[in-house]
């Protein structure tokens, strides 16, 4: 963008002030983005955001007054997703800077933040309250609206993903009007995990329980067969169990277990399974130190420090990488990992680490968990787009006759027409999405490939 046309875009006049006095914009070839990374690209940097202008603003009313200044938008969480579903052919507003605690109800047992709040700016103080949430993802750096509006998740058979906290959102529509939607109002379960499509999420309610500890102990080298035979049982031992694996020599190469302490818990002792208990602190990826993973070891610690993988105060997972995720109907689980499995071959040279999570159904109309209980076959790939991107179909190909449907933030290839046809509700979120959006100010590449 040439000078000149960057101030004219920074002082657009709009009714009771000039855009610029209390909004930031920032030229995106010279700033640092909202991930502090010197140039515009998600959290990831496999992707540069092609949106001229990026806006930060710090209240209700600037962003409404951005809204309905600005023609094509989209907000923009903390940028974690690995494709551009967070990005706009013009103009992308950060919530960067909307991340206050709003209020902690506790007749109520809820919990209201701005849309920009990381789980972890706030988990800690709600833990010091005495209150918790139910789960959290695998890393509580990532903003509470953008991880609902692609159906974030953790794991355990039990847990429904992230949006299944939310109780209540404030969202800003394309005109600039405010609309609070709570689980009563009929449009409730198609805007929380909305995907960006029908405006800007400013604040968001989140029902909280009185808080818990967890402990957390770790297995290594699972037999594959153990899993086969004992799927449902091992993916049952916590309140949230991952399984790692390369998926090599026939063997999960970790299981992580997460109890809380207020259940009832038993001695796992050192063989589950057939696999053996750890000894020390231990990364997804073995290889990597564990100085980034929260603490295992069966030590007790709060929720906030255990559910997720990964410590907030450091950098999560591996850094440089790519990501890729399926959710599959919990009754294919086993096929679809032994379907997975026969890849190994072709799989393991792009590889960091694969994931199996559960999830519980939930009633969001684009959660790939609508009305469905799910396992979750996620990648950590190196990051090397185009073998990864001509791996992906083949993967998919293999998952289709168990109706795959891909992580909305991660990547994927299946044909839209394919994967529209696997949601039930696809017709009324386009149709809802376009009665709040009727001009398609916040339609992008990604939505209009994926979803309209
Ligand atoms: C290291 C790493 C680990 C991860 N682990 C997990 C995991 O354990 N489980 C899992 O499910 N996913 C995981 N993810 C994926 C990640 O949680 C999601 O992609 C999530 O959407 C990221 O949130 P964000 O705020 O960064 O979203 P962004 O990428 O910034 O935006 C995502 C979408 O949300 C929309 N959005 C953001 N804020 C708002 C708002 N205020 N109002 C309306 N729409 C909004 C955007 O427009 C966009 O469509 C991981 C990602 C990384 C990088």
């Amino acid at each position: 963008m040439k000078r000149n046309d960057f101030i004219k875009k920074t002082t657009l006049v709009i009714t009771g002030g000039i855009l610029t006095s209390y909004t930031s914009c920032i030229d995106p070839k010279k700033s640092k983005n909202v991930a502090g990374i010197s140039e515009r690209k998600n959290w990831a940097g496999n992707y540069r955001y092609k949106a001229e202008n990026l806006y930060e603003p710090s209240s209700l009313e600037e962003v409404q007054q951005l809204v309905k200044q600005l023609d094509k938008q989209k907000a923009l969480g903390s940028t974690h997703c690995f494709n551009d579903i967070a990005d706009s052919p013009k103009d992308q507003i950060s919530t960067k800077k909307l991340k206050k605690v709003v209020h902690l109800d506790t007749d109520n047992k809820t919990l209201t933040v701005e849309a920009g709040a990381r789980y972890g700016d706030f988990a800690a103080l709600l833990h010091e309250q005495g209150y918790a949430l139910h789960n959290l993802a695998s890393l509580p750096h990532i903003s509470v609206a953008g991880a609902c509006a692609t159906a974030t998740h953790g794991s355990g058979v039990g847990n429904g993903n992230l949006a299944t906290q939310v109780l209540a959102v404030e969202l800003v529509k394309p005109d600039g009007s405010v609309v609070h939607l709570d689980r009563a109002h009929p449009d409730f379960y198609a805007v929380v995990v909305g995907l960006g499509a029908f405006g800007i999420i400013t604040k968001v309610t989140l029902a909280v329980e009185d808080t818990f500890d967890v402990r957390q102990d770790v297995f290594l080298d699972l037999p594959l067969e153990s899993v086969v035979s004992n799927f449902d049982e091992i993916m049952s031992s916590g309140y949230s169990v991952s399984l790692f694996t390369d998926w090599m020599n026939k063997k999960v190469s970790e299981v992580w277990i997460k109890r809380r302490t207020d259940a009832e818990i038993s001695d796992l002792g050192n063989d589950f399974y057939g696999a053996k208990a750890a000894t020390k602190n231990i990364h997804p990826i073995a290889d990597l130190s564990a100085e980034n993973c929260t603490d295992q070891m069966g030590v007790p610690g709060p929720w906030y420090d255990r559910l997720p993988h990964f410590k907030m105060g450091f950098t999560p997972s591996a850094g440089k990488e790519l990501q890729s995720e399926y959710f599959i109907p919990r009754e294919y689980a086993v096929d679809a990992l032994l379907t997975i499995e026969e890849m190994k071959d072709e799989i393991y040279p792009h590889i960091m680490i694969s994931e199996i999570r559960s999830i519980a159904a939930d009633n969001f109309w684009m959660s790939p968990c609508y009305k469905q209980d799910c396992i979750t076959l996620h990648t950590t790939w190196k990051q090397k787009p185009k073998e990864v991107l001509a791996l992906l179909p083949k993967i998919e190909a293999k998952l289709a006759p168990f109706n795959v449907k891909p992580h909305w933030g991660k990547l994927f290839t299946i044909d839209p027409l394919i994967l529209q046809g696997r949601y039930e509700k696809h017709t009324d979120f386009v149709a809802l999405a376009k009665a709040y959006d009727p001009t398609g100010k916040f339609r992008n590449g990604y939505l209009n490939k994926n979803i309209y």
